[in-house]
């Protein structure tokens, strides 16, 4: 080779793909659809370099489909789904696909998927597409999630396809390229429940042990040992989510990971004044994904997976439900443990009494009558500032401190280490998504994305990433969901 020689060809994706290699009830294949001038937004390096990918092989062809890499095996899944309470027994990537896996440098399997890359057989009347908007909202959403250390699917490149959707209006297209631990959801599990296919459901309880929780492997009964797996880690990530103020916005089974992470962001917003019945999706009427009702919903669709492993829980039906159900009532004590646990920290406990649930009840209760932003009323404890409205309730916690045995810098510390300074505002979030569209200015982006890589630090200079909206600013409704 000559030294004159531009760049060597990059170093191939390292692709495994072990879901291509389930029977053919699970998948179709599929290739991205051709677009017009694909330009690269934003390609997330250390991510790749996680995945253990070649940033050169990362090309705006790639971003949207246009070139296949070579060991891509290109699918889209089916799977099934609740939305809102309504079963739909096929729904699937309609426009999703799954290019292929690859274990990373911590030997975890990752799917990479390019969302909005063409219509599948799962598409129905679909287009196939997704709009600028979403993507930029998904990007950063995920990635501001994966900062605050809430396990989620990421975010490795966001592309414009140079063509136009048609969503209400014309607006530009975009893929997203999504990295997931995997895409198997609840909906995957009822997609074949709902078929009485047993066989690929008993591979799909295989595949998912294998890959997410191997310690299940010799469990005398996989099928039950995996449903309190999945409840314990819904439990966890849903606490998470309620600990920063986070309202997923469409909480259906087929938005529901069975890994465990936080997938499909939509119409999704973090809440600024404290209010449990905070509703941001628009076609969400009945307030059924409310902020305060995420863990019930979490509950119901844990409840849904149990009824498709129901002939794996006990060859007598009626055993099987009534095994089914007790572990299901059992959530609300799980979640629980996981929110007290969080909400502790929150008020810098280390130490345990029975009335600490009571005492951070108090505390929400107080912040919403006196609509107290969420994040900046946490932070300003953390700090060790004065919160105002907060007058009655202050002295009932610092009375509880004097029994919680820590050093005022270690509280604080702690405190911090779970009360963000900085949070996807929703308003900025807009302003940031119309400069791109209207103006093709990602700088925005890149500012917003950059303050919020490190959440949990103040930055100076970036106060208006951490205030709350001023009355007129406040978005009531997401209406770019998709
Ligand atoms: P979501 O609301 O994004 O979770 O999607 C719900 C279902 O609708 C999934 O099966 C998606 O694949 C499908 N879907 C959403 N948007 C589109 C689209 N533009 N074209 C085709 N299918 C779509
Ligand atoms: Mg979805």
């Amino acid at each position: 080779m000559t030294a004159t020689t531009a760049s060597s060809a990059p170093r191939p994706i390292p692709f495994d793909n072990s879901y291509a290699r389930l029977p053919g009830t699970m998948h179709v294949g599929v290739n991205p659809t051709f677009v017009e001038a694909p330009r690269l937004i934003k390609v997330n390096s250390g991510l790749a370099d996680e995945l253990g990918i070649d940033p050169e092989a990362l090309t705006a062809e790639v971003a949207v489909g246009n070139a296949v890499p070579e060991g891509a095996a290109p699918i889209a899944q089916a799977y099934a789904g609740h939305q809102f309470g309504n079963f739909v027994p096929q729904l699937g990537d309609g426009r999703a696909i799954l290019l292929g896996e690859v274990v990373d440098r911590n030997g975890i399997r990752r799917d990479i998927q390019l969302k909005g890359a063409g219509p599948t057989p799962f598409s129905r009347r679909g287009d196939g597409r997704a709009a600028l908007g979403p993507v930029l909202r998904e990007y950063l959403m995920s990635e501001a999630m994966h900062a605050l250390g809430i396990p989620t699917t990421r975010a490795l490149m966001a592309a414009t396809t140079g063509e136009r959707v048609y969503r209400e209006t014309m607006l530009p297209g975009a893929v997203l390229t999504r990295v997931a631990a995997s895409h198997i959801r609840v909906g995957t599990f009822q997609f074949f429940a709902a078929r009485r296919d047993l066989d690929s459901l008993n591979l799909l309880v295989d595949h998912v042990i294998a890959r997410h929780y191997p310690d299940l492997a010799t469990a005398e009964n996989k099928a039950l040992a995996l449903l309190d797996a999945v409840m314990e880690r819904q439990a966890k990530l849903v606490s998470r989510w309620v600990q920063v103020g986070f309202i997923h916005g469409v909480m259906n089974t087929d938005n529901t990971s069975i890994s465990g992470e936080t997938i499909d962001y939509g119409p999704c917003a973090f809440m600024d004044a404290y209010d449990p019945q905070t509703v941001f999706s628009s076609i969400d009427e009945y307030g059924r994904y409310a902020y305060g009702n995420q863990a019930p919903i979490a509950q119901w669709n844990l409840a849904r997976l149990a009824e498709t492993l129901l002939p794996f829980l006990h060859e007598n039906r009626d055993e099987a439900i009534k095994i089914a159900t007790e572990r299901i009532e059992g959530f609300p004590a799980i979640y629980t443990r996981y929110w007290l646990d969080g909400f502790r920290k929150k008020i810098g406990l280390v130490s345990e009494e029975d009335g600490d649930l009571d005492l951070i009840q108090a505390l929400l209760d107080a912040m919403q009558l006196a609509r107290l932003d969420f994040t900046i009323t946490f932070r300003k404890l953390a700090n060790g500032e004065e919160a105002s409205g907060l007058q009655s309730w202050t002295p009932k916690w610092h009375d509880r401190l004097e029994r919680d045995p820590q050093p005022h810098e270690e509280r604080h510390k702690l405190m911090r280490s779970v009360s963000p300074a900085y949070i996807p505002r929703n308003h900025l979030v807009e302003e940031m998504i119309q400069a791109a569209i209207e103006r093709g200015d990602y700088q925005p982006f890149e500012n917003m994305l950059r303050v919020l890589m490190m959440p949990y630090q103040e930055q100076p200079g970036m106060e208006r990433y951490s205030e709350a909206p001023v009355p007129g600013e406040a978005l009531y409704r997401t209406f770019c969901g998709t």
